[in-house]
């Protein structure tokens, strides 16, 4: 039996057929797998829920929210995570492994050693990729061997998605790292067949050796992250690079805003790729997988057949189909870690049903515009002078305009003293030519009207301003820095 079903088949399914299909397997998964994960087998218990009981998409009403601090590990309690990994034993298979994997073992089908070996394939863990965060530890979610099988065929579908075809050469530009971005990317291009290079990102293979390469290899497809690829970018047109053979940039692991987009599309020109594609990814580490948009104006595209999305508000009641709400996800054929309803706390403008103006597809999309937690709650709400600041305002704001080349936002105490008041700096490297001191009063007065604080504005060479961003140095570079001393 083939372990995927047919992506073109489930890709256009009419939203009436992916229903009765989304019913079938979350009541398969619910009984055959979900009692083999110890949080489940415990929460299940707890509220007198049975694993017959969940039937269809809507009866997931009844099992409780799973959130981050469900699952990431704390001092006290550092193996929480590997709660969520679906560990079945002998006593678990025989009350609810599906008949039919029960009658090939009793009917001695299978040897003890072809068991033995199929549980490993299916379930062990070999491989795994950490959530990034400030305040959580990190938390690490596994692949079994089955997984990976998986992984791929969710890379294949990406790339089928966006057009991305096995006669495009590819460029893996993530930083190198146990996170989804550089793996997924690689095993994208690997299932998909394309010629493809691997350079860890400007940390690993720099960002001279990756512009020469994108030149020299006249690669098609190139892998980023947004703020990232506009440094990469612009040093590539300060040297009067030649990039023609670039048809599409594929951005990952941050929002690309439009400034952004615009930005990087009038470097590309610069560099003589005039009509590159840039397409934006939505990927969730506790998903293990990313959807993509078909084009540059689309939502993001589901996999029906992978996944449940629910949209609810802040109190988690569903809302009906295309509210705008936060995104809950339950897979539906994950083994290792799997979640359940899983809160990600990541806001969007509401899912779209019906086929794609676009590509034609009638899996369901995520509306491109998310607003993501991780960036909100763990690392950028921050507390500067006594109030809660959504330090996430920055990037839209900074990287989408056009005069500013890079900023940094530093958070200190006055005269570095830590009894002293709060205070900002943005430091920002105009482009070249443009009047500071206009900048300045222009930036300022944006930064008081969206991100409501007051900040000081200083100008910043950029080659210094890079250096401090660790463009080079580091894995994800440091736009917001906090310097006050932690109490
Ligand atoms: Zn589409």
């Amino acid at each position: 039996m083939a372990l995927f079903m047919n992506w073109d088949r489930v890709s256009h399914l009419r939203t009436d057929e992916q229903s009765v299909l989304q019913d079938r397997r979350l009541r398969k998964y619910v009984r055959h797998q979900l009692p083999f994960s110890p949080y489940y087998r415990a929460l299940f218990e707890k509220h007198k829920i049975g694993f017959d009981d969940i039937k269809t998409v809507d009866d997931l009403k009844r099992i409780p929210f799973t959130s981050k601090a469900d699952i990431a590990p704390t001092v006290e309690d550092p193996v929480k995570p590997r709660q969520f990994i679906l560990q079945p034993d002998e006593k678990l298979i025989k009350e609810h492994a599906s008949k039919g994997t029960l009658a090939k073992i009793l009917w001695g089908k299978l040897t003890q050693q072809d068991v033995q070996e199929k549980l490993e394939w299916e379930y062990k863990p070999i491989h795994m990729h950490f959530t990034t965060g400030r305040t959580a530890l990190p938390t690490p979610f596994t692949y079994s061997s089955r997984d990976i099988e998986l992984f791929r065929e969710s890379g294949r579908r990406m790339f089928e998605v966006a057009g991305l075809t096995r006669d495009l050469t590819g460029l893996n530009g993530f930083p190198y790292s146990p996170h989804l971005a550089f793996w997924l990317s690689y095993f994208a291009m690997q299932t998909n067949m394309m010629t493809s290079l691997a350079t860890g990102g400007g940390k690993v293979m720099g960002t001279q050796k990756i512009i020469d390469a994108i030149e020299r290899l006249k690669m098609n497809v190139a892998t980023f992250i947004p703020g990232y690829a506009y440094h990469l970018l612009r040093e590539a047109a300060a040297q009067k690079r030649d990039f023609s053979s670039l048809k599409y940039l594929v951005f990952g692991g941050e929002r690309v805003s439009e400034g952004l987009r615009q930005k990087v599309r009038e470097l590309s020109a610069q560099l003589g790729a005039p009509d590159v594609k840039i397409i934006a990814t939505y990927a969730l580490t506790e998903a293990k997988t990313a959807w993509i948009q078909c084009t540059e104006t689309t939502g993001y595209h589901l996999y029906p057949d992978l996944e449940v999305i629910e949209i609810v508000d802040k109190d988690g009641n569903v809302l009906p189909d295309g509210s705008p709400g936060e995104i809950v996800y339950t897979t539906l054929d994950w083994r290792g870690s799997a979640v359940v309803r899983y809160r990600t706390g990541d806001m969007c403008k509401g899912v779209e049903f019906g086929p794609c103006e676009v590509c034609g597809k009638t899996t369901p999309r995520i509306i491109a515009d998310i607003q993501r937690s991780s960036e909100v709650r763990e690392f950028q709400l921050m507390k500067i002078k006594g109030e809660l600041v959504n330090m996430n305002e920055f990037y839209p704001l900074l990287s989408g305009e056009h005069d500013v080349e890079e900023w940094q936002v530093v958070i200190k105490k006055v005269n570095d003293d830590p009894n002293e008041l709060d205070e900002i700096d943005v430091l920002v490297a105009p482009r070249h030519g443009v009047d500071f001191e206009d900048l300045k009063a222009r930036l300022g007065r944006k930064i008081h009207n969206e991100v409501f604080i007051s900040a000081q504005i200083k100008e910043e060479p950029l080659k210094k301003l890079l250096e401090q961003l660790g463009m080079e140095s580091e894995l994800k570079e440091k736009r917001i820095v906090d310097m006050r001393p932690k109490s």
